[in-house]
């Protein structure tokens, strides 16, 4: 392992997951993705785009500035209904009277790296906290999907782990913490994750272990689920394809989304 490499990361610890060599290309050699070519991958770059701009809105407005000011920036059809959509959601209105913390950093040792999360806002109420994540993807993944994915295991366990001074200096109840995605073009649906004490043990036990596997790595083998480079990014230094793969499978298309997701974490990984 290099030493180059001293911060772990929801999305490094997923692509490790999801493919040891796409981990490698990204977070230990990291090679800029390659040219864009194909007109899905444009599009992807067109979405991430606003879903970036889209976040900085909510974050502005979350800081103080009225809405009316910060809806005058939202200034493509996409931006428009989002934030249509974000002021319609009743949730944060009922947030006001709450403590917010929009874009707050967390860290803790995992082994021989810091794991580092971004969230988007963490709301307490006393000593509960909600964490919330605002997710533009064109499609609502299914629960059982985010359920396991390792944002969901990382945003709640880093907050009981690290997440003290946020409440009075106690470390939160894993009990009192519930993680909610809310999806722009699904306002309705958002997809709510409660926290207890035996899922927070497991969580930080793989996350210890997986923290292991990748310190001892020697090697970083390309993924055998040849789906999952449909989509990828790398695959021409893969010899898997230079054109993205058909719109099929509305998972694979969210894992996708998820590669060109606003991802604070691997800018906090290249400032650290
Ligand atoms: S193209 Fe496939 S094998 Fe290569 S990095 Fe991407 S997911 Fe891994």
């Amino acid at each position: 392992m290099p030493e180059i490499l001293n911060i772990l990361s929801q999305s490094s610890l997923q692509d490790y997951q999801d493919c040891p060599r796409r981990f490698k290309l990204r977070y230990l050699q990291r090679l800029a993705y390659p040219a864009i070519e194909t007109e899905p991958a444009l599009e992807n770059e067109k979405h991430q785009q606003e879903g970036e701009y889209f976040h900085r809105l909510v974050q502005q407005h979350l800081i103080g500035i009225p809405a009316e000011q910060v809806g005058r920036l939202a200034n493509t059809d996409n931006l428009q209904r989002w934030w249509s959509h974000f002021l319609d959601f009743g949730g944060l209105k009922d947030l006001r009277s709450l403590g917010l913390y929009p874009e707050v950093t967390l860290s803790a040792p995992l082994g021989k790296f810091r794991l580092v999360a971004k969230y988007d806002l963490i709301a307490i109420d006393k000593d509960h906290a909600t964490i919330f994540d605002w997710k533009t993807y064109r499609r609502r993944p299914k629960n059982e999907w985010l359920h396991v994915r390792w944002q969901t295991r990382v945003y709640r366990a880093l907050l009981v782990q690290a997440g003290a001074h946020l409440n009075n200096g106690n470390p939160f109840a894993p009990e009192k913490i519930e993680m909610v995605y809310w999806f722009a073009d699904f306002p309705t649906e958002p997809a709510r994750f409660v926290y207890k004490a035996d899922q927070f043990k497991r969580d930080w036990d793989a996350l210890i272990r997986i923290a292991e596997e990748i310190t001892s790595a020697s090697s970083y083998p390309k993924t055998d689920e040849v789906s999952k480079c449909s989509y990828c990014p790398y695959r021409s230094y893969c010899n898997r394809g230079v054109r993205a793969g058909d719109a099929a499978d509305a998972e694979l298309e969210t894992e996708a989304e998820e590669l060109f997701d606003v991802n604070f974490e691997q800018i906090g990984e290249i400032a650290f």
